[in-house]
Parts: C-alpha cells; structure tokens; sequence
C-alpha cells in the first residue's frame, strides 16, 4: 500500500477563513505544486482539510520537506504512512512503522495518540490507542510504553476509509498562500530590513514586486548585483517576480543643489516613495512596502516617518515598525537573507550623506525647501528611465 511516501500538510489561518476556504486550499495546493515539480513525480491532492502529498520512493523526504517548508499558508507537515480503517491492519502497519523507527532511530519508549475523525466508528479514540499499544507491544518486543515522557509519540488519524499514522509534526511557515492577499511594491535596498519586510508580507499572502534605487556610477554595478542576489533568495518564497531599478542621481543632485544639506535624506525618502507610487500604480501594486522601523535611524522618527507619508497618498506598509533590530536581524537568519545583506556595498542613501541629518523635520519646512525643485518633472524622469529585472527563485 505505501509504495510512495506520504506527507500530510496541514492549513494554517487558510483552515479559518470560511467560505473563502476552497479559494486559500487551491492557492496553497498550486504552489506546492509548483515547488516540488522540479523534484520528480509528486502527486499533491487535498482532501478532507488536508493536503496530502504523495512523492516516489526514490526522492529523499528532507527534499519534499525542505520545499514544502517554503510555503506560506502551512501549519505543519509530516511525513506519514496510511493503511486501511481496520483495527487489525492499523495495528499490522502500526508495527511496521516502529520496527523502522527502532531501526533506523533505536526508538526504544512510545506512547499512542488516536483521533477518530470518523465518528461513525465503533471504537472509541482511547480504546483504539489501547489496542494499537497492544499490537505494538506485541509485534515490537523491545518497545516499552512511556506515557509521560516517549521516545515516540505515534498519532492514529482515523478516518473514513483510510487511517493516517505519524510521529512528527514539522512546523511550517504559517500565514497565508501566496496570492491571496493583493500586490505590494517593496522599496527594497541591499540591507538587512527591507528583505525581512518583503517576507513579511509575502507571509500574509501578499503578491510583492520590488523597486531598487541606485546612484550609479557612485554606486557599483556589484552594489545592484547584490540586490538581485538578495531578491532571488526573496523569490524562493515569494515565486518569481519583477525589480524595478532605478537611477535616483538626477534627483539627488537636485536636491543637493536646492535644499539645505540637512533635509537630503528625508527629502530623497520623501522622491523614493513618490516614484515608487507612480511604479507601484503603473504595475497594479496597492500598497509600499518598506523595511522602516520606528526610531531606528534618523529618517526613521515618528515626526520623519510623518513627513514621508505626506508625499503619498497610496497605504505604506511597514511591518517592522516595531521590532528591535535584534529581532530583524534572527528573522533574516532564518530566511536566509542575512548573510548577503551584511556584504559591504554602498547604497544610494548614502551618496550626499549629511553630517547631521534632520531627527525632527517640519513638513512645512521640507515643503518650503522642496519648492525650488521640479517635483512633478524629476518624478517623471525617474519612472522613464526605469528598468525592469525578472527576479527567479536562487537555487543553490
Ligand atoms: P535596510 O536595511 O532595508 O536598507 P535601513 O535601516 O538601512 O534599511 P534606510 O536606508 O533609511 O534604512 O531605508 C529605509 C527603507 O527605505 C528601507 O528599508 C527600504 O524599504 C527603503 N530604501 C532605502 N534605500 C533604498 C534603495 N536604495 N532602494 C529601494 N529602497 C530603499
Ligand atoms: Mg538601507
């Protein structure tokens, strides 16, 4: 009967959302799909509230684990065997599965979780724990039960026809699939944040596209490469997408020749979130997206982030507002942007830098300063002059 081996993926939030249900199930099922395709002959189906996932023998489980774990929208995953709803064939394959399990692990205490799902079956979850205890005792001679603290915990689903067994259950990403949830524009540079921000809301199903801002030839051809690179990491999640880069020196100089040195970063932050407004409209994205984190930098104040958002009108996004940069930087570990992001490469807010940048800027006073310059035109310039990158999953 298990011919192939079986993974049982479980809905997150998708599991809560009502008559909108089948809509997440199917977006979830497509791209698990998508994602074990290049691994060989995978059969993905959902049934009953569940995801099952049916793989050849010949493909490694950490694979089909390691893919499905890039998943928004799962709970948890485990790899299972199935038999019939029959007491003598639960506890038949029931023995089995531990004999492997003593193999391969040298499993030696274990403890039966049943769950009848099937309500309509005679025997009650605790007495179908019991007599699955018994076969294994019986048919597993150097097993013995622990009930407080198992070696393996062996979880019986049963169900209509078909009884799932498993032991483990590893963790997913959570969230919601891919595509549920809108598009969003990152504004995405090469540092530590704006990629955690990207995932962020790509974890709450959110479809993202990127902008990239460069002042080439201040910086590099590499500086833009390093971006792509961290994208490609960011689309292993988020599936393919397109990056919008741009030159924003026109701007910069302009703004350096106009404005008190002081005001060039929260006026370029103020031209960086008007052309992304204008990409963001243009590609049917909704909403910005940015890495800003309340207080982190000067640009970053309450009264500086106010004045930002006074140049849109479009929702920006900041999902890491209030995380200490600690936090950030364990969830970029994690998603494994990390360590491309503190490869040293300089960053287009950093040309023009000022010696001491405005904490607490006065939006009629950026306004006044931002009067001497041809907003609507500069703008303009900067989404013709852009250019677009297909970003693919990077796969290493
Ligand atoms: P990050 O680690 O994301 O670079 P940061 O702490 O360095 O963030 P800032 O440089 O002030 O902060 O940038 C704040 C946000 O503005 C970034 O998270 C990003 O969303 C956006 N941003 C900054 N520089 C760029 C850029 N060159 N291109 C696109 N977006 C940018
Ligand atoms: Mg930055």
């Amino acid at each position: 009967m298990n011919e192939r081996n079986l993974f049982i993926v479980r809905f997150g939030e998708a599991a809560l959302k009502g008559q909108n249900k089948p809509y997440f199930e199917k977006l979830l099922v497509e791209r698990i799909r998508k994602l074990v395709k290049r691994l060989g002959s995978i059969e993905v189906r959902r049934k009953e509230g569940l995801i099952f996932v049916r793989a050849d023998k010949s493909i490694p489980q950490e694979d089909i684990i390691r893919e499905i774990g890039k998943v928004f929208g799962i709970a948890s995953i485990s790899p299972a065997v199935e038999c019939p709803s029959d007491l003598e064939e639960i506890g038949r394959a029931a023995v089995e599965y531990m004999n492997r399990l003593i193999q391969e692990k040298g499993v030696k205490t274990f403890k039966v979780e049943a769950k009848r799902a099937d309500k309509s079956f005679p025997v009650k979850s605790p007495d179908i724990a019991k007599k699955v205890g018994a076969s294994v005792l019986k048919g597993c001679k150097v097993l013995k039960v622990d009930v407080h603290d198992p070696d393996v915990h062996l979880f019986v689903d049963l169900r209509r026809d078909v009884t799932y067994l498993y032991q483990q259950k590893i963790k997913g990403l959570g969230g919601l699939p891919l595509g549920s949830n809108g598009k969003g524009l990152v504004l995405l540079s090469g540092g530590i944040d704006s990629p955690v921000a990207a995932w962020m809301m790509a974890r709450r199903g959110m479809q993202i596209e990127a902008v990239h801002y460069h002042s080439y030839p201040y910086t590099s051809e590499r500086a833009q490469e390093k971006v792509e690179e961290l994208a490609g990491i960011l689309a292993v999640y988020c599936s393919r997408f397109k990056m919008h880069v741009i030159n924003m020196l026109p701007i910069q100089e302009q703004i350096a020749a106009h404005c008190p040195a002081e005001e060039m970063t929260i006026q370029l932050r103020r031209f960086m979130m008007r052309v992304g407004e204008k990409i963001a409209a243009k590609n049917d994205c909704s909403m910005l997206v940015t890495g800003e984190s309340l207080g982190q930098v000067a640009s970053q104040t309450a009264e500086a982030l106010c004045v930002t958002d006074a140049s849109v009108t479009m929702p920006v996004m900041r999902p890491l507002i209030a995380m200490d940069k600690t936090e950030i930087m364990d969830l970029a570990r994690h998603i494994g942007t990390y360590e491309k992001s503190i490869e040293p490469y300089e960053d287009c807010c950093t040309v023009f830098l000022p010696k001491h940048p405005l904490t607490k800027p006065r939006l009629d006073r950026i306004e006044r300063s931002e009067a001497g310059l041809d907003v609507e035109r500069l703008i303009s310039e900067a989404v013709e002059s852009e250019e677009t990158i297909d970003i693919y999953p990077r796969i290493d």
